[in-house]
């Protein structure tokens, strides 16, 4: 896919998903919706910039920013019906003195924007009613179409790439940020738009946080490494983790690497559209049990990947039964085991679920390497 089709593409499944925002709305007696939450507004417009906001309306979609984003809103908006674009410093004044809510009786707000801001607009839209709505926004976006599996699979790919290029690199007595330093400078070059969230180097002792930001811990013979991070790919990221040793594993580092490893895998044949995504968690937390180490896998096995690292559905023990895993969904598939003190291990992959089951995106290899 060439990038005109895939932006073809992408405008119109922006399209589609407005369309399909405005009959969620209506069903539940919304005239609108104050859209405000970022990675929302990149889905349904294409704008990549961090200030926007925008009114969907029956008639028209408002699209507010300020002027350091005009030549950029030029560039990457897409054609949508009823777009207008309004360049404003004051966007809770603009709307009003537009009028831009004539006729709207009942507006949805997203419940991230801040009390401040929501308490303004109310006494300055009056008499329009705001009420807070969650959930409607995000629940469009979990299943991918065609062109934006196609930008995550290059951003899985990139990643992989980046694993294996970066591996001969390894050194003792390298810190973990210069390892993660590394990691972003290869991505860059090859081709990623940047990092898609912090980088994680977790080495040693370190390696039993699940969320252990790169330090200036140095890299130790024997011991256990887990590095975890994302490239960017026209705005869709990938998120992926591999843990491998600096020297020789112990026996008891390859037991747990193992387990990880098989409930991993199991979780990957389990996934089927249609599956309840906390039956997918089930299948890898029953294997961790199984082993013995059921109390040291503390998070959920996966989210949702897409303009965000984590979007819907989460793939979790607490997530609604009703929860059901749509065709297109791709998500993060990451069982961990954590031994306080000690060392820990965590692979993680970016998982396209299709009709014919699912299919993993990110291709480095899984098993235990040693550099
Ligand atoms: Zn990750
Ligand atoms: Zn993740």
């Amino acid at each position: 896919m060439g990038h005109n089709s895939l932006r073809q593409q992408l405008a119109q499944g922006a399209q589609e998903r407005l369309e399909r925002l405005r009959s969620e709305l209506s069903r539940r007696r919304f005239d609108g919706i104050w859209v405000t939450a970022v990675p929302h507004i990149r889905y349904l417009t294409g704008f990549s910039g961090s200030a926007a906001q925008m009114l969907v309306v029956p008639e028209a979609v408002h699209f507010l920013t300020d002027d350091r984003y005009e030549e950029q809103v030029r560039q990457e908006l897409f054609p949508l019906p009823g777009l207008t674009v309004h360049v404003t410093r004051e966007p809770l004044l603009c709307v009003s003195t537009q009028g831009l809510l004539t006729g709207v009786r009942r507006l949805a707000f997203q419940p991230s924007v801040a009390y401040a801001t929501v308490w303004e607009a109310r006494r300055r839209w009056r008499p329009c009613q705001l009420v807070p709505l969650s959930g409607v926004v995000e629940e469009l976006f979990v299943a991918k179409f065609p062109a934006e599996v196609e930008l995550l699979r290059r951003a899985a790919q990139i990643a992989s790439q980046v694993y294996e290029a970066v591996l001969p690199e390894v050194r003792e007595g390298m810190s973990e940020r210069e390892l993660a330093a590394e990691i972003s400078y290869r991505a860059r070059c090859l081709g990623s738009e940047g990092d898609a969230f912090e980088i994680i180097v977790a080495s040693g002792e370190r390696g039993a946080l699940p969320h252990g930001r790169a330090s200036n811990r140095r890299l130790r013979r024997n011991e256990l490494v887990t590095v975890d991070f994302g490239c960017v790919v026209g705005g869709y990221v990938s998120d992926m983790t591999r843990t491998f040793v600096l020297g020789r594993a112990s026996a008891e580092q390859r037991r747990v690497y193992q387990v990880v490893l098989e409930a991993q895998e199991r979780a990957i044949e389990a996934l089927h559209v249609g599956m309840r995504a906390q039956d997918a968690d089930a299948v890898a937390r029953r294997r961790i049990a199984e082993a013995g180490y059921g109390e040291f896998f503390r998070h959920s096995l996966g989210h949702g990947i897409g303009r965000s690292v984590h979007e819907p559905p989460a793939l979790s023990p607490r997530a609604p039964r009703r929860l059901r895993l749509p065709a297109g969904a791709v998500v993060t598939v990451e069982p961990g085991i954590y031994l306080p003190g000690r060392f820990g291990v965590r692979i993680e992959d970016d998982v396209h679920l299709t009709p014919e089951g699912a299919r993993v995106l990110t291709t480095a290899p899984r098993e235990l390497l040693s550099v």
